[in-house]
């Protein structure tokens, strides 16, 4: 499929070569360059988005050469160097502030801003398939970097009770305080006794060796939504395990992948991107 078959020119746009990045390690897997350029089609604003391959421990140095560019208009940042970049900005969104993670900068007047847009893409692209998130009762498998991301804006979507399950159980508990200190009574540790689940998020990197966690089936019991942050080529091992039990709506999280990235770009130019065919077009693509 040629991008400029599918994506209309909305806008008249920016003049000016505008240059954005991802940093990573490692960073040749990223899609991020793909769905941005696509995003700007949109727009009609002229983007050279690269990927940064950094060395661990050099992250500071890299932001620094990078953002030298008066072109520069932001960043995203993957593992291993979200921490990193929570450091390095000069101010950080509240969504920052809850994850512990930056994973989006953007240059502002007066320095650099950390955001992140994690959860919001989990959150958006939940909605974009049908999943009632308003006292929603929501089992998270993991508590990892991405689970801290999810959990602040499942919470300001509205569920009313989250239950964590880590194979770590400081960490769990840890997510749970910080989720709580916020918004008091909300997260709970999962302890196997609860089978009544709206949705559950398997916010592990499992899938990615086809590992399953290893709870009971009896969580999906009463057919929650399932999702799993991991995507792949084909459906996820999680995701294969939860319709083989009866689970009827199995999302994987390629879409969630489309939905942090346009809350990145609408944080660097303003614009709302289109979503919805930029999915259709990684999906047919894979
Ligand atoms: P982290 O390394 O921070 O956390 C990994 C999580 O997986 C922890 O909860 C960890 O448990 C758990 N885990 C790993 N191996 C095992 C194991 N063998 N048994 C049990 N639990 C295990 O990674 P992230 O949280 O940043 O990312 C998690 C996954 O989500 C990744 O695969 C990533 O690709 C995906 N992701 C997808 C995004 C998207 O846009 N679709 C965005 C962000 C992440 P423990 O704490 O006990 O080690």
């Amino acid at each position: 499929m040629i991008f400029d078959q599918v994506f209309l020119v909305r806008k008249p746009l920016l003049q000016s070569e505008h240059l954005a990045c991802v940093f990573g390690n490692p960073i040749e897997q990223s899609k991020s360059p793909i769905i941005h350029n696509l995003f700007a089609k949109q727009f009609n604003i002229s983007l050279n988005y690269q990927k940064k391959l950094v060395a661990v421990n050099s992250f500071a140095q890299a932001a620094e050469i990078f953002f030298n560019n008066p072109h520069a208009i932001g960043a995203n940042v993957t593992m291993p160097f979200k921490h990193d970049a929570l450091a390095w900005v000069d101010e950080l969104s509240q969504q920052a502030q809850r994850a512990g993670a930056v994973n989006t900068i953007i240059r502002t007047s007066n320095g650099f801003r950390g955001d992140n847009t994690d959860g919001i893409g989990l959150v958006n692209d939940l909605r974009q398939h049908g999943v009632e998130l308003k006292k929603a009762k929501i089992l998270v498998i993991g508590a990892g970097g991405a689970a801290k991301g999810a959990l602040p804006a499942l919470v300001d979507a509205g569920a009313s009770q989250i239950f964590i399950q880590n194979r770590d159980q400081a960490k769990a508990k840890q997510l749970k305080l910080d989720v709580n200190s916020f918004s008091p009574g909300v997260a709970n540790l999962y302890l196997a006794d609860d089978k009544v689940f709206d949705l559950i998020i398997n916010a592990t990197s499992l899938s990615l060796t086809e590992q399953l966690p290893s709870l009971s089936d009896s969580i999906f019991e009463c057919q929650p939504a399932v999702y799993d942050m991991v995507y792949k080529d084909q459906p996820t091992v999680f995701l294969k395990h939860a319709k083989n039990v009866g689970c009827i709506k199995t999302i994987d999280g390629l879409g969630m992948l489309i939905e942090q990235a346009a809350h990145s770009f609408y944080l660097w130019f303003g614009y709302q991107p289109d979503t919805g065919p930029v999915f259709k077009y990684l999906r047919n693509e894979s």
